[in-house]
């Protein structure tokens, strides 16, 4: 059976895929299985650079088919700040509450017609002897004047989903993953993984 290196630490992340992939043929491993495995720094200008990077870095170290994956927030009203910092928009990686009191600090004022905004999603398919297949998906909605909502993560209560009428926050995963820009990558990595393998 062939196998895939998921390109991720993430838990969340990794039960995602392997939902989505259980009924295809392949046997999942993460980087649990590759504890000698150093990923590279995610230092390029952009979400497909950055996951191409890291798949690449993984196939090559462990020989296995890879996927690895990038996403953030581009903001109309910023030139599409934070991109690829989202993670770190206000300095410390991870920090969800801070990033979310500056996204609302630097959007103070701005009217709503402005507060555009959209979710992005890379993923990257190294397939050894063959290439590194890309896929960029996105998710447009509008940034909050506050917080509203209790689920998901990251920037979910500040983004509003105009055609649910709710944040990301307010929806719950099934919903979320139906229209995210995640869950759309997801759904072309499944269809690149069939005709490929
Ligand atoms: P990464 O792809 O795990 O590096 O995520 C980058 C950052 O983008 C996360 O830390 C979040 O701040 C933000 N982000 C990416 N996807 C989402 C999402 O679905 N909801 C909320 N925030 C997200």
């Amino acid at each position: 059976m062939k196998k895939i290196v998921l390109a991720t630490g993430n838990r969340n992340k990794v039960i995602e895929l392997k939902e989505l992939l259980t009924d295809f043929p392949v046997e999942i491993l993460t980087l649990n299985d590759y504890p000698d495995l150093n990923m590279p720094e995610e230092d390029q200008p952009d979400f497909a650079g950055n996951a191409a990077k890291k798949a690449e870095a993984v196939s090559s170290h462990t020989g296995e088919i890879a996927l690895a994956d990038d996403s953030g927030l581009e903001v109309d009203a910023l030139s599409g700040r934070p991109g690829v910092f989202s993670a770190r928009y206000a300095g410390k990686d991870g920090d969800y509450d801070a990033n979310n009191q500056l996204l609302l600090k630097e959007l103070k004022g701005v009217p709503p017609e402005k507060r555009g905004a959209r979710f992005v999603c890379a993923m990257a398919v190294t397939i050894p002897g063959d290439q590194t297949y890309i896929i960029e998906e996105s998710c447009s909605g509008i940034i909050t004047e506050r917080l509203q909502g209790k689920g998901g993560f990251g920037y979910d209560p500040l983004f509003l989903y105009e055609l649910a009428g709710k944040t990301f926050a307010e929806m719950n995963s099934v919903e979320k993953n139906r229209v995210s820009h995640r869950g759309r990558a997801l759904q072309g990595v499944l269809k690149l993984l069939k005709e490929t393998l």
